[in-house]
C-alpha cells in the first residue's frame, strides 16, 4: 500500500501485505529506505496459483486525449441518435454489501448508451462484454481515481462541442465512495457546479442531516436506489 486505501487486513494475508511511504498499519511490515526485498521474498515464498484462468483482454486507455481525438465520431453518434446517453460509473470499490448495484447498473445500461468508468469500482464489471456502437466501445475506461481530471475534461469538452453546460449534457454520474480521496473528488465535482450526481451504496457517514440538505438543495445529490429505478429516472 503506497498512498492510502488500506483497511484492516485479515490475518490470512497480513504477512503478505506491505506498506510504504505515508501508509502504515499495526502489525503490517513497513518498507523503508526503498528496500523491497521483504516483499520479493514473500512473493517468492508463495505457492502461486494452481490453475490459470482463461485469458481475457480488457481495453483501457481512454483518457481525455484519446477520447477527444475521436470527438467528431462521438459527437456525430450523439447527434444522429446512435448514442443516447453517457453514464460515468466511477469511484471506489469496497467490501460492504450493496456494491453489486454498480455491476447491475452497468449490465442494465441500454445498448445505445456508453459507460465511462473511473477508479476501482469498475473492477467488478469491466471484464463483462459491452460491445460497441458503430466502432465506439460501449465501455470506455478513463483510468484510476487520480484520472478524475480526465473525466472532467471529457465532460467539459463535450459540453463545448454541444454548446451547453456540463449539467445539460446527456451524461449522468453514478459514483461509489469509500475513501477520503473519493470524497475530495466529489467535492471537486461540486465545486465545478456538477449537479444530479447519484452516490452510493451509502452516503458518507460524516454527512450531517444539515450538510445533506445543502447537497440536495444546491446540487440535487441523490442516494442510489436500485439500478432499475435509477435508470428509469435518468432515461425517462
Ligand atoms: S478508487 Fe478509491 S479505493 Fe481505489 S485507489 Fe482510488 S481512492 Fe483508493
Amino acid at each position: 500500500m503506497t498512498t492510502n486505501c488500506i483497511q484492516q487486513p485479515k490475518e490470512s494475508y497480513k504477512n503478505r501485505i506491505f506498506t510504504c511511504g505515508l501508509v502504515a498499519w499495526p502489525g503490517v511490515k513497513h518498507v523503508s529506505n526503498k528496500d523491497f526485498s521483504p516483499v520479493i521474498e514473500a512473493a517468492l515464498k508463495t505457492e502461486g496459483f494452481k490453475e490459470t484462468s482463461p485469458e481475457k483482454t480488457i481495453l483501457v486507455g481512454f483518457g481525455h486525449d484519446a477520447v477527444m481525438s475521436v470527438a467528431p465520431v462521438v459527437i456525430d453518434a450523439v447527434k444522429n441518435g446512435k448514442i443516447r446517453h453517457f453514464f460515468l460509473v466511477g469511484g471506489c470499490d469496497g467490501a460492504k454489501p450493496g456494491r453489486n448495484y454498480f455491476t447491475e447498473f452497468a449490465e442494465k445500461v441500454p445498448k445505445d448508451c456508453v459507460i465511462l468508468t473511473l477508479a476501482c469500482g469498475k473492477y467488478r464489471f469491466n471484464k463483462l462484454e459491452f460491445g460497441d456502437i458503430g466502432g465506439i466501445p460501449r465501455l470506455l475506461d478513463v483510468g484510476q481515481c487520480n484520472d478524475a481530471y480526465s473525466a472532467i475534461q471529457i465532460a467539459v469538452a463535450l459540453a463545448g462541442a454541444f454548446k451547453c453546460g456540463v449539467n445539460e449534457l446527456p451524461l449522468s454520474m453514478i459514483l461509489s465512495w469509500y475513501e477520503q480521496k473519493a470524497v475530495c473528488i466529489l467535492l471537486t465535482l461540486l465545486h465545478l457546479g456538477i449537479k444530479n450526481i447519484r452516490l452510493g451504496p451509502s452516503l458518507p457517514a460524516f454527512l450531517t442531516p444539515a450538510a445533506i440538505n445543502v447537497l440536495v438543495e444546491k446540487f440535487n445529490i441523490m442516494p442510489t436506489k436500485t439500478a432499475e429505478e435509477d435508470l428509469k429516472a435518468i432515461l425517462g
